[in-house]
């Protein structure tokens, strides 16, 4: 787990106007952030700069105080949970989940893994479903194999973008409880992007409202409701 502060973060695409426009954000070791807005307003620009998938032009990143501008994602220890769950169909749920162990740079034992995927699935209650395929789960137990990926690598951080975006309202409402239950579990800083009002509005801790590359405002959802 790891704090993550934004410092007067920019982003320019060429020479047009900034997609994102010195946005400052202290997030707190274990808190759950949503950020939300219309299309366009910078939400994903600002989840890939702090994943390390898009340069910073302007302004400082720290992951608990140390500043990570100039490194490579790879070396932030920060896991993306996808929209559509980015599963490989003919691995099974214990080969997904041991996927980004098998990537990783100063390999692990089989012992290491194993213990490692056991424990995620343990805690994910996925132990029964560790050979079947994708094709043959739930939605909700698709997107607990994605968090396990998140989970195996011993991130300090996880973030989300639109992950709930694809599915039908009811599946969502149920993902929408399974992320927050997990969230709330394993106490993991999150950063959740969406424009979905409701899950700004019952996921997080606090909502960061972009407009244009701006924040426009961040409060608890209780405080952004009970405002006139
Ligand atoms: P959101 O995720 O809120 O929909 P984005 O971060 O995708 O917003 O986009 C913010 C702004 O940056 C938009 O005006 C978009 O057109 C622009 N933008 C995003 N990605 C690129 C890119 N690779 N090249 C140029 N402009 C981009
Ligand atoms: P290189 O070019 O040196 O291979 P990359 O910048 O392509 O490095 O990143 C490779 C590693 O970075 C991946 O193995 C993965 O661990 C991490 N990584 C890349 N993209 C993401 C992402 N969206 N979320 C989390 N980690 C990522």
């Amino acid at each position: 787990m790891a704090s993550i502060t934004l410092n007067n973060l920019v982003k320019k695409y060429g020479d047009g106007f900034p997609a994102v426009n010195d946005i400052s954000i202290d997030i707190a070791d274990g808190e759950f952030i949503i950020l939300v807005g219309p299309s366009g307003c910078g939400k994903s620009t600002l989840l890939r700069m702090i994943v390390g998938l898009e340069d910073i032009t302007d302004g400082d990143l720290l992951i608990d105080g140390e500043r990570v501008n100039d490194k490579a994602p790879r070396d932030r220890n920060l896991a993306m949970v996808f929209q559509n769950y980015a599963l490989y169909p003919h691995l099974t749920v214990y080969e997904n989940i041991a996927f980004p162990l098998r990537l990783a740079k100063g390999k692990h034992s089989e012992d290491q893994v194993n213990k490692l995927v056991t424990e995620a699935a343990a805690t994910l209650e996925l132990t029964d479903h560790l050979q079947r395929k994708p094709a043959n789960l739930s939605g909700g137990q698709r997107q607990r194999v994605a968090m396990g990926r998140a989970i195996v690598r011993q991130a300090d951080a996880f973030l989300f973008d639109e992950p709930l975006s694809n599915l039908d309202a009811k599946l969502r409402g149920q993902m929408r409880s399974e992320i927050s239950q997990m969230q709330r579990r394993l106490g993991v800083t999150s950063v959740y992007v969406t424009h979905d009002q409701t899950e700004a509005m019952t996921l997080g801790d606090r909502v960061a409202v972009l407009k244009k590359g701006e924040l426009q405002q961040i409060a608890s959802p209780r405080e952004l409701y009970e405002q006139p």
